[in-house]
């Protein structure tokens, strides 16, 4: 008889990206025969799958470590903080091994070190579609790795290297094979997804019978045909994304676009070198909803940032008033050790964070507020996460998971997660809705 596979336990944490590294090297390691378990103490071995992009998360990062050492013993680190090797073994002198973000192979190479596979890989059990460790009717689709911009706050460059874009018949058969398994939503993501061809010259490659260009544009346009939600998050506004709201207007997408904005002064940007910094941010908001009316737009801002003074603040604050984004979060800046921003000068005190942080979100709960009452009394179209009693907690195009609102369907406890629902909106909330079934007519 053979020997039981070992069981190897797995924590990820960190953002939508990590996860995605988190799914292929759990897929790898099943395709390899290995079986995975849900507690420690079950586990012949711990990968953690680390983040380290705030001081906060390198934290969370090490006390995960701590306590997956505590509860197994046998710990092998991956991910963003095993850029800092030196770091992680001063905290945990034990680990087995440390390597950085995205590398699969050296993971694999350290778990065949500790823990060697069985013998007869069950290689027949791998889905076409690889593990997923999002539920079953949504799931990540990364496009490319690294980054080819320096923004001054950001060490995810030193850490994942320059851009590297996924060749698209392999983004488009992955994007398949998870439609063929069932998802319903794909969310693209990527460090800067507009960019995405730039670094293999938008090479071709061929889908279904005809040429596809590595091209956002022509990418979004394929993923659109497979009949299922595509959201497209990590969206720099350069001139070229004009090319997607077409499809966004046509419904081949959904109308949503993450944009992470970051701040609304010039002098700000430039110095945090932001990525199209410059590129009539405004004028280019007000076209694309002249073009696709329903357009959310959700974006990321920094208050507090080196140098940032009250006259450049109220600079933000009028841009969220003009730009009258949909969906946004607001972080108050942290230095993040090697990054370039920590030598600027002008640090802001903690307090005056706290309290920019405080006027941005009472500026912008009134403006989401005022963009989401306008659902009241519409009918959407919206896909089921989970049913808690008689209520179904849902999302329409214009709520990402985990980050965005969600709707609260009412009487609908004869639905299951990943049902589509025709609803009419009753009530609106600054992030939430509620929603009745709209009546089947008769
Ligand atoms: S665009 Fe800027 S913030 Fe985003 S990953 Fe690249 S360097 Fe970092």
């Amino acid at each position: 008889m053979a020997a039981p596979a070992p069981k190897i336990g797995f924590v990820s944490l960190g953002c939508p990206k990590a996860l995605v590294d988190s799914e292929r090297i759990i897929s790898q390691l099943r395709a390899e025969g290995y079986a995975l378990s849900a507690d420690y103490a079950d586990a012949d071995l711990v990968v953690v799958n680390t983040c380290g992009f705030i001081d906060a998360a390198v934290e969370e990062s090490l006390d995960a470590i701590g306590e997956a050492l505590h509860e197994n013993g046998r710990v092998i680190v991956t991910g963003c903080l095993g850029v800092r090797d030196r770091q992680v073994r001063d905290a945990h002198p034990q680990v087995l091994a440390v390597t950085g973000p995205h590398a699969y192979e050296q993971v694999m190479q350290a778990v065949h070190r500790h823990e060697p596979p069985p013998h007869e890989p069950f290689t027949s059990l791998l889905p076409a579609q690889g593990i997923r460790l999002t539920p079953r009717h949504y799931a990540y689709l990364k496009i490319s790795e690294g980054c080819n911009h320096r923004c001054s706050f950001c060490i995810i460059p030193s850490m994942r290297g320059d851009l590297v874009s996924r060749p698209v018949e392999d983004v488009l058969r992955e994007a398949e094979n998870l439609a063929a398994a069932g998802v319903q939503e794909l969310l693209v993501i990527a460090q800067d997804t507009s960019a995405y061809g730039v670094d293999i010259k938008y090479r071709g490659g061929f889908w279904r019978g005809r040429p596809v260009k590595s091209r956002l544009r022509e990418l979004a346009a394929a993923l659109g045909d497979l009949g299922i939600w595509v959201r497209l998050h990590y969206v720099y506004p350069y001139p070229h994304v004009d090319d997607v709201i077409p499809l966004m207007a046509a419904g081949k997408l959904l109308p949503y676009l993450d944009m992470p904005l970051q701040h609304g002064s010039a002098r700000v940007l430039k110095a945090m070198r932001r990525p199209a910094a410059t590129e009539k941010v405004l004028e280019r908001i007000a076209a694309w909803r002249r073009e696709c009316p329903d357009l959310t737009l959700r974006s990321t801002f920094i208050v507090g940032f080196p140098g940032e003074s009250e006259a450049e603040f109220e600079e933000l604050l009028a841009f969220l008033h003009e730009a009258q984004l949909d969906r946004v979060g607001c972080f108050r800046y942290s230095a993040v050790q090697g990054a370039v921003a920590n030598e600027l000068p002008g640090a802001v005190p903690e307090e005056v964070k706290h309290e920019r942080e405080a006027r941005f979100m009472a500026v912008q709960e009134q403006i989401s507020s005022a963009r989401l009452a306008r659902y009241v009394d519409r009918q959407l179209r919206v896909l089921v996460d989970e049913v808690d009693g008689d209520v179904a907690i849902a999302r329409g195009p214009g709520d990402a998971p985990e980050i965005d609102g969600v709707v609260f369907v009412h009487a609908a406890d004869d639905v299951s997660s990943g049902d589509f629902l025709d609803v009419t909106v009753t009530e609106t909330e600054a992030h939430d809705m509620h929603a009745i079934r709209r009546a089947e007519p008769h």
